[in-house]
């Protein structure tokens, strides 16, 4: 039997940002993991500078063997439309390998690990949980991802109820020839709007490495939206020849699109497990470190005593972080859309100070720096 204050299910960005903080405050942490590390995430791997501050992350001590692109602009548009480049005079962003960024993030983590072995059972003991038959803890924390089964646990049905971003992506490296043949520049992502604006496809140069895909709001027909995508870049001659065809695929939720209860006696989540990213940007890395320091911040105030009224506080510091829910629909017809949309994504006002500052960047809003 093994027994700790906190176990957490899942070690991506969320589950061991959490693991950081509470390690920090002292407590004896667990994470429990399917996979083993480095392991891979489908992801386009482009993080906001926030993100490196909120982790604390030295950019130079990341980078020493590891990819940290620097971005500092963007081309963007509607997919066979307009383009409109936009520079800044700083850094906007990074692009980084998931299989590299996570692995580091739980190494430094400070917490102890299980690795490799899936949640398989989760019951209910008194005031705590005994989790696989063999851990026993007073707290539980769902990091694990858009199906977490603690989500599951707290009633989410992901397959069922939920409106989800469908998203496919390939990311590989780029021999000497694709690398010479790729237009794409490192420090401008390429991101463009599918005609309906229900999604985008986007290209990410870092360093060696090639990352495209499409994520849509409607799953319907994205492999058709993917090729038209490809064909864009590749008639644009921003993809070299020979690129992997075997695209992987992946649902999450948007902050606001789905109903999941944050928390319960003993429990709660985070991350994507929470459905927690950008509505406008689908960006989950972001809310995901926030989301986990403000858990954390939250469980260390309530000292011990985990019932769901002294977990609270999580859910409103999450909704002042986040907003207000953005599930709206839009009441313009399909055309006048399409035709509006063309229109202000070829404006390159609307572009630096909506599209990228606000909904890309979300640049008026600071790093939320740990307790
Ligand atoms: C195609 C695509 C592109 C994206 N691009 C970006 C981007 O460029 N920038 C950005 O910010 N966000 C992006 N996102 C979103 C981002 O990937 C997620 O929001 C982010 O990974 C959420 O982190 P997390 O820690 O909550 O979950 P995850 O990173 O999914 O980690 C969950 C962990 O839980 C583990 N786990 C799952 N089930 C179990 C189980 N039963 N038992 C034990 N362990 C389990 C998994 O192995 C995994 O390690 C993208 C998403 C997709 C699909």
């Amino acid at each position: 039997m093994q027994s700790c204050d906190a176990l957490i299910i899942g070690g991506g960005p969320a589950g061991s940002t959490c693991a950081g903080a509470l390690t920090r405050h002292g407590l004896d942490v667990l994470v429990l993991d399917q996979k083993t590390f480095p392991r891979d995430k489908v992801c386009a791997g482009w993080i906001t500078p926030g993100v490196l501050e909120s982790l604390q992350i030295d950019a130079a001590d990341y980078a020493a063997g590891r990819v940290l692109q620097p971005i500092t602009g963007f081309r963007t548009g509607m997919i066979a439309g307009n383009e409109v480049e936009t520079r800044y005079q700083r850094n906007v962003g990074y692009g980084i390998r998931r299989c590299e960024f996570d692995h580091y993030l739980l190494q430094r983590s400070g917490a102890r690990l299980r690795l490799g072995e899936p949640l398989r059972s989760l019951a209910r003991r008194g005031d705590g949980w005994m989790v696989n038959g063999d851990i026993e803890t007073p707290l539980l924390i769902g990091a694990g991802g858009h199906f977490c089964p603690v989500a599951r646990f707290l009633g989410a049905q992901s397959r069922m109820t939920e409106s989800v971003v469908a998203a496919k992506e390939v990311e590989f490296a780029m021999d000497a020839a694709q690398a010479q043949q790729c237009g794409v520049q490192p420090e401008t992502p390429e991101l463009f709007f599918c005609k309906d604006l229900k999604g985008y496809g986007w290209c990410v140069r870092k360093s060696g490495y090639l990352n495209i895909g499409v994520g849509r709001k409607d799953s319907h027909r994205l492999s058709e939206h993917l090729d038209a995508f490809c064909e864009f870049l590749r008639h644009r001659g921003k993809i070299p020849a020979g690129i992997p065809d075997r695209f992987h695929g992946h649902a999450y939720l948007l902050h606001g699109h789905g109903v999941r209860r944050f928390f319960d006696d003993g429990v709660l989540l985070i991350g994507d497990a929470a459905g927690l990213a950008y509505a406008e940007s689908g960006e989950g890395i972001r809310p995901a470190v926030e989301s986990a320091l403000l858990a954390a911040a939250t469980l260390v105030e309530a000292a011990g005593d985990y019932r769901q009224q002294r977990l609270a506080p999580y859910q409103r510091h999450l909704q002042a972080r986040l907003g207000p829910a953005s599930s709206e629909k839009s009441r313009l017809p399909a055309g006048l859309r399409r035709y509006i949309g063309g229109k202000v994504l070829s404006s390159a006002w609307f572009t630096r100070h909506v599209v990228l500052d606000r909904w890309f960047l979300h640049a008026r809003q600071g790093a939320l720096r740990a307790s």
